[in-house]
Formats: C-alpha cells, sequence, structure tokens
C-alpha cells in the first residue's frame, strides 16, 4: 500500500495524529523507532489536565480546555474502536494546597489564568479544608492542607491502555503500523518525501514528525528547526489499596488498579532515565504530608522518563514552508492533548494546511533576528 501519510513517531502523540487520521480515511503508515529511544509515553503519570495551564499563553489554554471537552467523546469513541478501556474518569481534579498562604498563591494563578481568559464560569474552585474534607469523605489529610483547588474540567486516564488503544485502532481502520523501523533520514524526492530506514527506503507526499525527542533531527532536514530538551520526571508507586482516593490530584492518583502514583518530579535536563533516592524521598515526604496514612504503605515502582520540553515549554505545531507537507508536532502533555490531536490537528493535516489556532505554536516563535 503506498501510504498518504508517513507519521514518524508511535508515542502517545503521533499514535493520536495516526489514529485521527485513519479515521479519516487516509491511508497511514506509522513508523516507530525501538526499546532503547526514549519514550515520553511509557513513563507517563496520566492526567487529563486543565487547572494551572497556559499562563502567558492563551492559545495554549485554549487548547487544553478543548482537549479536556473533546476527552470524553474521544475516549468513548476509541474504546468502541479498539475494544481496551482507558479508565477516564473526569469528574474533576485536585491540586492540595499547604499552608493558607500556599492556598493563596494558588487562587491568585488560577484568577491570573481565568482573568487571560477573559472571564467566563471559572474552569474551578477554591476549596478551604472543610469543604476539601467533605469532598474526600474517609480520607484524614495532614495538618498542613490548608485546602485545594478544584478544576471540574480535570481527570485522568490510563496512560499505557491509551497508547494500546490507539496503536490496535489504528490496526483496525487498516494502517500499516511498523516498529523497529527507525527514519534515519529524510530527503525531499520532487513534491514527495524519500524517507531513509536500516536497509529500505520509503516514499510518501506527506509526513507527520511526531519522534519526541528523536525529532529535531529529523525536522531539521525539512527545514524546521525544533529546540527541545529532555526534563526528567520521576514517579513512585505503591501496592494496591482498597479504592479510597475518588479524585485525582496533580502529583497524586489512585489509578484503575489501586495503586497509588505520586510524582513526577522535575529535576534534571539531561538525558539521563536514572532514578535517584533524593526524589524518592522528597516525593514520598510531600505525599505524607498531604495524607499521613500514606507513610505505612510499600512502595512497589520507582521509573524515570523524559518529557519533550521546547524553550517555553509549550507545543510545537508547524509546518515546514521549504517543504510543504512536512509538519511536526511536538508537547508534554500528550495524554491531555490526544483529543486535539486526533481531531483538529489532524484534520487539519488530512486537509493539507493547520488553519490560524495554531499558529501561535509555530516554532518560528523562537526564531531570533540576526544581528545587522
Ligand atoms: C514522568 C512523566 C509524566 C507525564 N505525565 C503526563 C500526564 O500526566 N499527562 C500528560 O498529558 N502528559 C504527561 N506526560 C507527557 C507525555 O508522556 C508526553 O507528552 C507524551 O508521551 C509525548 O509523547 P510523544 O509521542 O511526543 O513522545 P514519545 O512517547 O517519546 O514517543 C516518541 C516515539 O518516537 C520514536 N522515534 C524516535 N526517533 C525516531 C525515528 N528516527 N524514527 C522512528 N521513530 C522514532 C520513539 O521510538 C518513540 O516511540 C508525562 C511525561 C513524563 C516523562
Amino acid at each position: 500500500m503506498q501510504p498518504d501519510i508517513v507519521v514518524i513517531g508511535g508515542g502517545t502523540v503521533g499514535a493520536a495524529i495516526a489514529y485521527g487520521l485513519a479515521m479519516r480515511r487516509q491511508k497511514v503508515l506509522l513508523l516507530d523507532g525501538d526499546d532503547g529511544d526514549f519514550r515520553a509515553a511509557r513513563a507517563n503519570f496520566g492526567l487529563v489536565w486543565l487547572q494551572g495551564k497556559g499562563l502567558d499563553m492563551p492559545a495554549y489554554q485554549a487548547l487544553t480546555r478543548s482537549s479536556t471537552e473533546l476527552w470524553r467523546g474521544f475516549s468513548d469513541e476509541l474504546e468502541a474502536e479498539s475494544g481496551i478501556e482507558l479508565f477516564l474518569e473526569q469528574n474533576g481534579g485536585l491540586a492540595f494546597c499547604l499552608g493558607e498562604e500556599g492556598l493563596e498563591k494558588r487562587r491568585l494563578d488560577l484568577l491570573r489564568l481565568h482573568n487571560q481568559r477573559g472571564g467566563g464560569e471559572p474552569d474551578w474552585e477554591m476549596l478551604d479544608r472543610a469543604a476539601l474534607e467533605r469532598l474526600l469523605p474517609g480520607v484524614a489529610l495532614g495538618p498542613k492542607v490548608a485546602g485545594a483547588s478544584f478544576g471540574r474540567r480535570d481527570g485522568h486516564a490510563n496512560p499505557l491502555r491509551l497508547l494500546a488503544a490507539l496503536h490496535v485502532a489504528l490496526l483496525r481502520r487498516g494502517a500499516n503500523v511498523r516498529h523497529r523501523a527507525r527514519v534515519n533520514r529524510i530527503e525531499p524526492a520532487g513534491a514527495d518525501f524519500r524517507l531513509v530506514l536500516n536497509g529500505e527506503t520509503l516514499t510518501a507526499p506527506r509526513i507527520v514528525i511526531a519522534a519526541g525527542l528523536g525529532s529535531s533531527a529529523l525536522a531539521r532536514q525539512v527545514g524546521l528547526e525544533v529546540p527541545l530538551r529532555p526534563e526528567r520526571g520521576q514517579v513512585l508507586v505503591t501496592e494496591r489499596l482498597a479504592r479510597f482516593l475518588p479524585l485525582p490530584a496533580s502529583g497524586l492518583r489512585q489509578t484503575d488498579e489501586g495503586t497509588i502514583m505520586i510524582g513526577a518530579t522535575k529535576d534534571g535536563h539531561d538525558f539521563d532515565v536514572s532514578t535517584t533516592t533524593e526524589a524518592a524521598a522528597s516525593l514520598s515526604r510531600k505525599t505524607t504530608e498531604i495524607i499521613p496514612a500514606l507513610a505505612g504503605v510499600r512502595l512497589v515502582r520507582h521509573w524515570a522518563g523524559l518529557r519533550i520540553m521546547t524553550p517555553d515549554s509549550y507545543p510545537i505545531y508547524a509546518e515546514s514552508r521549504s517543504h510543504p507537507g512536512a509538519f511536526v508536532a511536538i508537547c508534554h502533555s500528550g495524554v491531555t492533548l490526544a483529543a486535539v490531536h486526533a481531531s483538529l490537528l489532524a484534520e487539519a493535516i488530512a486537509e493539507g494546511a493547520l488553519p490560524d489556532t495554531f499558529s501561535p505554536f509555530h516554532q518560528r516563535r523562537f526564531d531570533v533576528p540576526q544581528a545587522a
């Protein structure tokens, strides 16, 4: 099958775009690397999250908001397409605040975001300790917890099931998915692109580069300078517990399997995925300040993954000017944004051009004019 479009990178971003393209009857070939690659999609915390996001970037706030609005429908459709349950719960989410000062700072931060949006019904409310206790019956909070912000659009899902579901749905929709298919080079070939793999060459009229931290080197070959850096996130997982936490919180959630996920740190800026005892200690300390009873629970896993960060931490969605038909898609919230990647973004790529709503995300915002 000659593809209409090749998506390079089978993480949550590439797979969601490929899925959206396949649902729009595009002939899709998804090429993914191998287990030696850095793979953010497999280290993920699983939040579908709006609160606190997009300060100084209204377009990101709006995009994230749209994605959280689309997530329920996206999840229903993907579950039906793949037969895999995602365990989406989107009944709101919490950010615990320690001390009255912490609570007030959170209120002011969210108010700034609300004002940036230009008013309307707030996406969040502040809860004092008494209101928080009513929301979490049976959870004994630590003495320092003054309250929390409650984001009504927030939620969580199982991120590994999301990834698996996207891959299964792609296959069921007739897409070609290839693993251990590293693209080493991209060469323009007339109006098409020639993709050079190990011992093999493919051509395609359009390509999407969504290869996470592997994207910069590929994007450069089609005239897109995509500055990226890694940011390490470490996550702890406890043994399974009977269900007691009805809502996810930033940094603390109970999974569909009963484990508690704790994290993620932002603690390293090189390509190092080792875990550290310092991070385990500080994550455990913070968590037991919020829910002291968790001090008696066993930790069973500790992992680190690398977020894919742009200089301002916001996504890059761009089409190459010098090589039309070559797109790049990068972000560090691939679960939250999966619903827009599979719909608005995939639709724009299928139609052949990104609309104005995506222009704030073009990588040219990082271009520095040359000194005269
Ligand atoms: C600790 C941690 C917690 C996170 N928590 C959340 C969260 O709660 N909510 C949320 O929304 N997001 C979260 N994220 C971010 C989320 O995981 C990422 O945004 C998402 O996984 C990005 O996926 P990606 O597809 O861009 O990159 P990746 O998952 O890294 O995938 C890139 C893929 O490209 C492939 N590749 C690389 N080079 C090539 C090549 N040359 N040819 C072919 N294939 C190639 C790789 O093999 C890889 O499979 C978290 C990230 C981390 C690290």
